[in-house]
């Protein structure tokens, strides 16, 4: 099954029971609850979310904070990183989120292959306190990255995966197109990616997706999907077409608008 939804609460929505609520409303399936600026959530009302997502058939996932780094030159961040990717896995373990998304590390001077290593020890410490709190049931998500700065190409992401247990990709393709300067062309950028994945995960996929402009250096804006860059209709037809268990989050401006294209390219022929 493909699960479509925006990144963060449609607008006007009044906490998390509400957003899912109107999420549901919008004739979406999934929904992204962002932590990026703070891990912090009543209790109470996620666990109240987490029940009303079942109930409608709202599949949740949760963005950890952007300013996670566990590649970081200052140990205090490298030590509050941990923490902080702790907080978030603890509400998507009250809100039945299934994945918690992270942005691992940028490489700090620690050089990639460093930091790989670091990321990965990082990853294991927080995976056992993870299981000691019983919230073992969250899988952690390593995002694909957009900026040639940052941790998290698909081969880092794979070694990371090879290393602990109970850590997923999570495909970004604007980061992968704006990264790799411009590779999802037509519907064999795409599968190359796909693939690639395939060969090491063959569990749900979750996936970011947005249109995006890009530099020498990577990423610099998300774009709607109009901007056809990458196109999405290639997208569209290959996970139809292999029927894949994957949830689709939206981060167009605004990320409602692309969550309803891409239902419509799901459901269109072309
Ligand atoms: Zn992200």
């Amino acid at each position: 099954m493909i699960r479509v939804g925006p990144a963060g609460y449609p607008p006007g929505s009044k906490g998390p029971v509400d957003a899912v609520e109107r999420v549901a409303a919008l004739g979406f399936s999934a929904m992204e609850v962002q932590f990026v600026r703070q891990a912090r959530m009543d209790e109470a009302k996620a666990a109240e979310a987490g029940r009303r997502a079942v109930e409608l058939g709202v599949t949740l996932s949760a963005h950890a904070p952007y300013y996670i780094n566990f590649c970081s030159s200052s140990q205090e961040t490298r030590e509050k990183s941990m923490d902080w990717l702790l907080k978030s896995a603890r509400l998507c373990h009250l809100l039945g989120a299934w994945v918690v998304v992270v942005h691992a590390a940028s490489y700090s001077g620690a050089g990639e292959e460093g930091c790989t290593a670091t990321v990965t020890k990082a990853l294991r410490k927080c995976r056992l306190e993870m299981s000691e709190e019983g919230i073992g049931d969250v899988e952690i998500g390593l995002e694909t990255m957009g900026k040639k700065g940052s941790w998290g190409t698909l081969p880092e992401i794979r070694e990371a995966m090879g290393e602990v247990e109970g850590v997923v990709p999570v495909l970004d393709f604007a980061h992968l197109h704006a990264r790799s300067g411009g590779s999802l062309r037509g519907r064999q950028g795409f599968e190359k990616v796909l693939d690639e994945v395939r060969s090491f995960y063959d569990g749900r996929l979750h996936c970011h997706f947005s249109c995006i402009e890009y530099t020498g250096l990577g990423e610099r804006r998300h774009l709607p999907l109009a901007a056809r860059q990458p196109d999405y209709r290639h997208l569209a037809r290959i996970m139809k077409e292999r029927a894949m268990d994957a949830t689709l989050i939206s981060e167009t401006p605004p990320p409602e608008d692309g969550a309803k294209e891409m239902l419509r390219l799901l459901k269109g022929r072309r």
